[in-house]
């Protein structure tokens, strides 16, 4: 299936009327004058309709992959939609890292800012906090950049925005020396012991990621990322932890067909340690669903115990869970604006109807927690609650207006979740 026709999970159709794959930004200019309505997509790697739309589909693919590093401000900035697997590795080779990654590295810079996208880490915020710039062509076709320093209000509704304001075309990120990371695995963490200390287990590594199935009442396994420093020998490791102990030989889940886990136990560079695994092959179209529900913090426990309740009705449609935290930052439309919070991710078996029919009943159990969803993922909640769990939603709203007042760039997407 060609890239403009559907998201990589095949669940969310595109219905544009045309598709542009523009090679400079004048192109990219003319092709937002002319349209009537417009979008652009990353790596399509969302799980809704928050891509599409009816007129012009633009892909940045083709555009100038030329990346330019700043050693005096320690800033690279790049092109929008270069993937995060093309640009980590040119990173650590000039001497430079990002603090965090996703689960996967095939998305690009710019879809991962624009949804909030986020791996794990108590300090870490999620993939938009880096950012210190962005170049736009906006409604007009007019370029415009915005930066944190020059524009902090504007700057804090623009990077995390959906696609709303306009086309970014480069991104300025910020970077940090480059690092390494060990990473285990360990297995079979009784819920209890989690749930008496969830935050000393979240804080036992630079970055900590839970993978519960529900089945029973245990995690079924539990990653740590450690950090270590140049030139230091790696720390020893506990053999169990919380209860939960190492496989013997490094993972006890068996590598799906399509994927292979980034490795445990040797030190590497951040890049090939943070994402937990890479698609053989990276063109592959997938064959799953996604949600996430994002909590304060200080919730965390008492929502995950209602996650359990639902373990029978969570065996026939779910493949596993995974529990992260992002720490809080002040991007306008981040799910971790303003509050440190505890991401509760769900990867669904293909199953749509299924899966829609039970997101209500546990939509509705976490609601007294104020659950943000994930941008990118599947949720039922109606957006008019999810806007009032965003303090700046009416910020927002009027930057979308003053960026783009004829709504070029709002899809339905937009008009339910951000104007609805
Ligand atoms: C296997 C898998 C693993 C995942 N793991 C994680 C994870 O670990 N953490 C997490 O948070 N999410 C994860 N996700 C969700 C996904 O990474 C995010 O939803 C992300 O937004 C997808 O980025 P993309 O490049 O595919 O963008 P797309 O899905 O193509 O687009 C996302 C949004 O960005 C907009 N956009 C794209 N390019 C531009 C541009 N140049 N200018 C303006 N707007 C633009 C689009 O219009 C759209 O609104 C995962 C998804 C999959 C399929």
């Amino acid at each position: 299936m060609s890239i403009h026709h559907q998201n990589w999970s095949g669940h969310a159709p595109f219905h544009s009327a045309r598709f542009h794959q523009p090679t400079t930004v004048d192109e990219v200019r003319e092709a937002v004058r002319n349209a009537n309505k417009v979008r652009v997509i990353g790596s399509r790697h969302c799980f809704n309709d928050i891509a599409d739309t009816t007129g012009d589909l633009i892909s940045l693919s083709r555009l100038d992959p030329d990346l330019v590093i700043d050693r005096e401000k320690n800033t690279a900035t790049v092109p929008a939609g270069i993937t995060y697997g093309e640009l980590c590795p040119q990173l650590h080779a000039a001497g430079y890292a990002l603090p965090n990654t996703a689960s996967l590295d095939h998305i690009t810079v710019i879809g991962a800012c624009m949804t909030a996208t986020h791996g794990s880490g108590d300090t870490l915020g999620n993939l938009a906090t880096p950012v210190s710039g962005l170049e736009m062509v906006t409604a007009t076709g007019d370029r415009v950049t915005l930066t944190r320093e020059d524009h902090p209000d504007r700057f804090s509704g623009a990077v995390v925005s959906l696609g709303a304001l306009g086309v970014v075309t480069r991104v300025t990120l910020n970077l940090e020396p480059t690092f390494s990371i060990l990473q285990h695995v360990y297995q079979g963490l009784p819920s209890a012991r989690l749930y008496e200390s969830f935050d000393a287990i979240m804080g036992a590594g630079y970055s900590v990621s839970l993978f519960p199935s529900w089945k029973e009442d245990v995690i079924d396994s539990l990653w740590v990322k450690q950090q270590v420093p140049d030139g230091e020998d790696a720390p020893a490791v506990e053999p169990e932890f919380y209860g939960a102990t190492l496989p013997p030989d490094g993972h006890f889940w068996k590598e799906p067909a399509d994927r292979y886990w980034t490795p445990v136990r040797t030190v590497g560079p951040w890049h090939e340690r943070l994402p937990h695994f890479h698609f053989n092959d990276p063109e592959q179209e997938g064959d799953e669903l996604q949600s996430e529900y994002f909590v304060a913090r200080p919730h965390a426990v008492e929502a995950l115990k209602v996650v359990a309740s639902f373990r029978e009705r969570l065996a026939p449609i779910l493949v596993v869970s995974e529990i992260r935290t992002v720490a809080a930052d002040d991007l306008w439309l981040s799910t971790a604006y303003g509050h440190d919070v505890v991401a509760i991710h769900f990867n669904w078996r293909n199953d749509w109807p299924d899966v829609r029919d039970f997101l209500p009943l546990l939509e509705e159990q976490l609601t007294p927690f104020e659950p943000r969803p994930h941008w990118g993922k599947l949720s039922e909640i109606d957006p008019a609650q999810v806007g009032a769990r965003y303090p700046r939603i009416d910020d927002f709203r009027s930057l979308a207006d003053e960026f783009d007042p004829s709504g070029k760039f709002r899809n339905a997407y937009i008009n339910r979740c951000i104007f609805g």
